[in-house]
């Protein structure tokens, strides 16, 4: 798609679009700040929900997922942006919710952990002990199955597992044969809501409950949450990211993280210019609703 078509996306943030959209490039932030500024002022809603990605959003990827942590600053600036009368704040991650809220630590925000299927209201999962038997049951299986993979990280985080992949070696275990390898384990384990079903990310392999639920689904319950009019704006990376920009797409602003192709209207270089934006939005994006 031509920059010229991705201005019009941006220009139409909050207006509806055509069914079963096609990831693009999307212009960069930094050079169509007038067009996000304008999205703002031009919104009849009465806050903006600002939902966040962790992993490569707010906390730089680092090669042992268990040491991510926030860059410096964003603590506070989630604190202020909290506390302030037009935002509500959210962060929707793959991780653990326990762990994600260990990581973010500020209150008066909405979590979401393991893709929205533990939300801090109205989880969607109906036998969440099911599926952490079957998880803990098949994580184990993995673990002796992929023994001989040197690098893959297997990780339980309750009622989904991801499996690593960023510190092996590709020759011989290319991402499609350890997928295959997966699937073929994963394949018998059910639940009491039918069988497990795997999802593909950054580096990652997911299994995940058998339900039709994504980060886009949580973040549109988060919304039809709020008492007020709200105007969603969603920051995130990674391809799971983009089920919450097909929510953006219809009625609000969705920034990407990074270059590949995305729902979102624009995008931003990394973490860094996320701070940035942050930053704006405590000092400047509030005066503009
Ligand atoms: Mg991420």
């Amino acid at each position: 798609m031509t920059n010229s078509t991705n201005d019009s996306v941006a220009d139409t943030a909050q207006t509806n679009r055509s069914p079963a959209p096609t990831p693009t490039p999307a212009p960069l932030l930094c050079k169509r700040k007038d067009r996000f500024r304008h999205c703002l002022e031009t919104s009849d809603a009465e806050r903006l929900f600002l939902g966040l990605d962790f992993d490569g959003t707010l906390a730089p990827h680092v090669d042992d997922p268990t040491s991510a942590a926030m860059r410096s600053g964003n603590h506070k600036l989630l604190e202020r942006l909290a506390a302030h009368p037009k935002f509500t704040v959210a962060v929707i991650s793959g991780r653990e919710l326990a762990d994600l809220r260990s990581r973010v630590d500020v209150d008066g925000i909405r979590y979401a952990g393991n893709h929205g299927l533990e939300m801090d209201t109205n989880p969607p999962l109906e036998s969440p002990d099911s599926v952490r038997s079957t998880i803990g049951r098949v994580c184990g299986m993995l673990e002796r199955e992929l023994a001989s993979i040197d690098g893959v990280q297997i990780e339980n985080k309750g009622i989904t597992a991801s499996v690593h992949y960023r510190d092996v070696e590709t020759d011989g275990h290319e991402p499609e044969q350890l997928y295959q390898l997966i699937d073929a384990v994963v394949s018998d384990a059910t639940t009491d809501d039918g069988k497990l079903r795997l999802t593909t990310g950054h580096d990652v392999i997911e299994l995940r409950p058998p339900i039709d639920w994504d980060k886009g689904r949580a973040l549109r319950q988060f919304i039809d949450e709020e008492t007020a009019s709200v105007i969603p704006l969603f920051i995130g990376d990674d391809t799971t990211d983009e089920d919450a920009f097909s929510v953006t797409r219809t009625a609000g602003i969705g920034i990407h993280v990074g270059t590949a192709e995305t729902l979102a209207d624009f995008q931003v270089s990394g973490p860094a210019a996320v701070s940035e934006l942050l930053e704006w939005l405590c000092e400047t994006g509030s005066e503009c609703l």
